[in-house]
């Protein structure tokens, strides 16, 4: 079966009809993605399966990684932050060697960059490419993938002087928008349906699941998968649980998260979780290896809700994850979530443990309606939240862009 046909399975034919016309209104172009990781973190993922599916839909894509030494990702990282509010700096000497290294990148595919009838540069690491090319041919996009609506002012002043010459800027949110003097346009993330994460497993593969984490898949369960961080709200998830379980008898909750190892704070908030678990049998908190997408998976499909209870959130792609799987979001009424979780319909968005107990119980006594807001919310992601959906925004903008540059060139 080909990818096209595997999508069409998926997300529809007629989604994959509407991006085979799009694409055929491109014939061929060439398009070069640029981000800074090859593998680990959303970037990465969405581009793992952008590009064939981009390339056999006849376009000419391709995907270059940044390359750049320790120090350089150091300063990367304080710019990151800072685009998201942190009030930290880089010094001049990292804010050169920046520069630096975005030239020695741009030299090292010109021909290709200078070619390119797209060029999308994802995040702020590579975001000096354009300043280094004057001979550009194509359009080029800055993709900001990041919360830029209350930035740094100094950081966001020597950033905006790197993207203000591109044609058009993406955010994921309206509310991540800031001003540039190009057109910016809103296009929210989105899962692959096809990945470890988000295909359907076989039932053996939940069961399996549940057997190794100790849980009775005969009784009731939540799960939260996030990061071990204070804004995902993990102890107010517990809190809930315990005002549930005196309605819901065998109610059980799964915390999954992982990464704590490595990052002190995330040890932090891991301890504080445990503590709060106590010794009760029916609360399981677990570490998960990183990329360990099958349990993920599982967990997801094992829950009868999926709680994102998070108090600050961007998107939110494990609110996508669950709905995609069929299951009704119970959200922090906080961010992305509050786009994906259409209250009483895929879901309920609650800005308390109290309020998220009552829901809880609510869905967990009320099969039918927890069946009805679950196959609401599959139905939801599907068309708003997938890959194919994110392509074929990316599609319509290049159109339009590149109509944009005809009508100049008659204009002039
Ligand atoms: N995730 C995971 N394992 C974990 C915790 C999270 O694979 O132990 C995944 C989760 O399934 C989702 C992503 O990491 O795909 C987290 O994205 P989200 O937007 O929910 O939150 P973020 O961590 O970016 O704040």
């Amino acid at each position: 079966m080909t990818l096209l046909e595997r999508y069409a399975g998926v997300a529809g034919h007629d989604v994959m009809e509407h991006l085979r016309q799009l694409a055929g209104l491109l014939e061929g172009a060439s398009v070069v993605h640029v981000n800074a990781t090859p593998e680990g973190g959303g970037v990465a993922e969405i581009l793992t399966p952008l590009i064939p599916l981009s390339r056999e839909l006849g376009l000419d894509a391709t995907w270059e990684v940044l390359e750049g030494s320790p120090e350089f990702f150091a300063c990367t990282k304080r710019i990151h932050n800072a685009v998201q509010g942190q009030r930290t700096v880089p010094d001049a000497a990292a804010l050169e060697l920046y520069d630096e290294v975005n030239a020695r990148n741009v030299r090292r595919l010109t021909p290709m960059l200078e070619e390119a009838d797209f060029v999308f540069i994802h995040d702020p690491q590579p975001a000096a490419f354009l300043r280094h090319l004057p001979q550009r041919r194509g359009r080029w996009i800055w993709r900001c993938h990041i919360d830029a609506s209350h930035p740094e002012p100094r950081v966001w002043r020597f950033l905006r002087e790197m993207v203000a010459p591109y044609d058009a800027s993406i955010f994921s949110l309206p509310a991540f928008v800031r001003p540039l003097p190009h057109p910016s346009y809103v296009i929210p993330p989105a899962i692959d349906p096809l990945s470890e994460k988000n295909q359907d497993p076989d039932a053996a593969a939940v069961k399996a699941t549940c057997a190794r984490f100790g849980l009775d898949p005969e009784r009731p369960l939540i799960v939260q998968i996030s990061r071990f961080d204070r804004f995902k709200d993990p102890v107010g998830v517990i809190v809930a649980y315990r005002l549930a379980v005196r309605f819901v008898p065998g109610l059980q909750l799964v915390l999954a998260g992982g990464g704590a190892a490595d990052d002190p704070e995330g040890a932090e908030v891991l301890a504080e979780v445990r503590a709060e678990a106590g010794d009760d049998p029916d609360i399981h908190v677990l570490e998960l290896p990183s990329r360990d997408d099958l349990t993920v998976n599982a967990l997801q499909r094992a829950a009868d809700i999926v709680v994102q209870k998070s108090l600050r959130e961007g998107f939110g792609l494990t609110v996508t994850e669950g709905m995609w799987k069929g299951r009704p979001v119970i959200g922090g009424d906080t961010g992305g979530i509050r786009l994906q979780v259409v209250n009483h319909h895929t879901g309920f968005l609650v800005s308390s443990p109290e309020g998220a107990a009552l829901r809880i119980r609510y869905l967990l006594y009320n099969q039918q309606a927890r069946l009805r807001m679950g196959a609401t919310a599959r139905e939801f992601a599907r068309e708003s939240f997938l890959l194919t959906r994110q392509l074929r925004e990316y599609l319509t903008l290049m159109v339009a862009l590149r109509d944009r540059a005809g009508e100049r060139i008659r204009l002039g």
